[in-house]
Order: C-alpha cells, then structure tokens, then sequence
C-alpha cells in the first residue's frame, strides 16, 4: 500500500523529532521520484491556475530549517513548476529599523499572499520563536506568548482564505556539515556561507528544541507544521510537492462562470 506521506510529516501537538528521520525515503526510487515530481508539480500547476483564475483564496507555504537546510534550493526546484505570475516569494532576515520598530508580525502580514495567489515565505514569523529565542534576544515570557499570537494571527488569515502550511526542511547535523564544507571548498557557492553559521550550528540542540516547540505550539488544524525529510534533496521535493497538492486538492479551486453567451460563439 502507499504511504500516505503527507499524513506522516504532519506534526502533532506531542511531536518528537526523533520520531522523523531526516534520511527517510519512504521506499521510494529516485529516478522514479522524479518522474512522479513532473507528474505530482503538472497537477499542482493546473490547480495554482483554477486558484488563480478564481481569486477567492491563497495559499502561504512557509519554509523553515537550519542554515543549509534547502529552502533556497527547494523554491528553484519545486516552485519552477508555478506560473511565476501566481507566486510571490519574501524573504526575512534581521529586521530592519523600520521593521524593528513594529511589532514582530507587521513584516509579514505586509507580505501575505493576495487572493490568488501562492506565497512562499523564506522564514517568516517564525524566526521571532527560534533564533530569537536561542540568541536570547527577548526574555522567555516575550517569546513563549508569541505561540499564541502566532497561533491566532494564522487563524485570522485561514478565517479570511488564506491557506497556511509550514514546511520544516528537518536536516541532520550530518548532513548540515557536508553542505557547509561543500559550501566552503566551492567557490561558486562560498558567498552562501557566513562565519555566523558556525554560531548557530554549535547551538544546533537549542535550535532543534526551538522548532520542536514551536511545531507543537502551533500546528493546528488549520494551519498544519510539517516535518519534511531533507537529507535527500529529491525526497524533500517530492514530499513538499505531494504536501501542495493535498492542500490545493482540498481547495479544490473552481474556474468562475464565463460570460452569458459564450456557448458556439463563432469569433467573426
Ligand atoms: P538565509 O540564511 O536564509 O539564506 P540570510 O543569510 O540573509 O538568509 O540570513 C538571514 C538571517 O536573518 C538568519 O541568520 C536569521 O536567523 C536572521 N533573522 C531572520 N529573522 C530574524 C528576526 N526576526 N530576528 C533576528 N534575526 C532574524
């Protein structure tokens, strides 16, 4: 029988991620995933095209992981399927002054999805539980209230048609220090890598404790966290493209109806 694949990522309100193996394949081959990519990314396609002609909802992926963890990489490979004119990617680094002046979601609520559209955010709101919480940058009891905040602000935008799913690319340390040295040893890709990294691999069990409660603090129903394997970059783009599809299926965007006397319109 398949693996319902999307089932299993998804992240509860006990999760442990122990329980998820960064090297997980589900049996799957890799030239048959991908195959099955083109196929899965082909259907995705043609619904981001009902979603967009419909104009009723959107839909935000948000991307999460450890440096090197593959959001870059998984935006070039699974989102090239996308009419880039229905997808609107943003990233978030340190806060600027002006943003720093706001309260921590004003950034991102800026960048949410219109209707119609998908938003992929590379991290998000989420940074202000995780390296903020790691770096100590605001006391706990700033921190741990911002699970509710956080919680109550997805509730809003799925009330109002925005979809919300949370991807964790979970690397293993492992595999976090190969790409880093591949990173190094490469010139091409060295201005990928900051001496800051370094920081945040030596804390790498506070960050995984960090995504741990942040995973169970704020996977709802509505907006589910997922626990995607990114060891291997084909498995991730096969899980995250199964993911999308599961959640535009549930959409399951309608063309609107066409103007009153279309039907064996010849065009003169
Ligand atoms: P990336 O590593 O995603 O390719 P950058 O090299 O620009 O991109 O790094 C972004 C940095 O911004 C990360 O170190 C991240 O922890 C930091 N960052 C993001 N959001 C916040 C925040 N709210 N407060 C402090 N630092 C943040």
């Amino acid at each position: 029988m398949a693996v319902d694949v999307v089932k299993r990522c998804r992240a509860t309100a006990r999760l442990d991620l122990a329980d998820h193996d960064p090297r997980e394949t589900f049996g799957w081959d890799k030239e048959a995933a991908k195959l099955e990519l083109d196929e899965v990314m082909g259907e995705v396609d043609a619904l981001q095209t009902r979603l967009f002609a419909a104009e009723e909802h959107a839909v935000l992926v948000v991307l999460q992981a450890m440096d090197a963890g593959g959001k870059d990489g998984t935006i070039r490979t699974v989102m090239r399927y996308l009419n880039p004119a229905g997808v609107d990617v943003n990233a978030f680094g340190v806060p600027s002054d002006e943003e720093r002046a706001h309260d921590y979601l004003w950034r991102v609520h800026h960048h949410a999805p219109t209707k119609g559209t998908i938003g992929v955010f590379n991290r998000s709101h989420y940074e202000d539980v995780l390296v903020v919480r790691v770096k100590e940058f605001v006391p706990e009891g700033v921190w741990r209230r911002r699970y509710r905040h956080i919680r109550e602000f997805e509730r809003m935008l799925t009330d109002e048609g925005t979809h919300v799913v949370k991807l964790f690319l979970n690397m293993s340390a492992d595999e976090q220090r190969d790409r880093m040295q591949d990173r190094i040893d490469d010139p091409t890709e060295r201005w990928k890598f900051r001496m800051g990294d370094l920081d945040d691999r030596a804390q790498w069990d506070q960050y995984q404790a960090a995504f741990r409660d942040a995973l169970r603090e704020t996977s709802t129903s509505s907006a589910p966290w997922y626990v995607v394997p990114a060891d291997r970059k084909w498995v991730r783009n096969l899980v995250v493209a199964k993911i999308l599809l599961h959640h535009l299926r549930a959409i399951d965007p309608q063309l609107p109806p066409s103007e009153e006397g279309l039907d064996g319109l010849v065009i003169p």
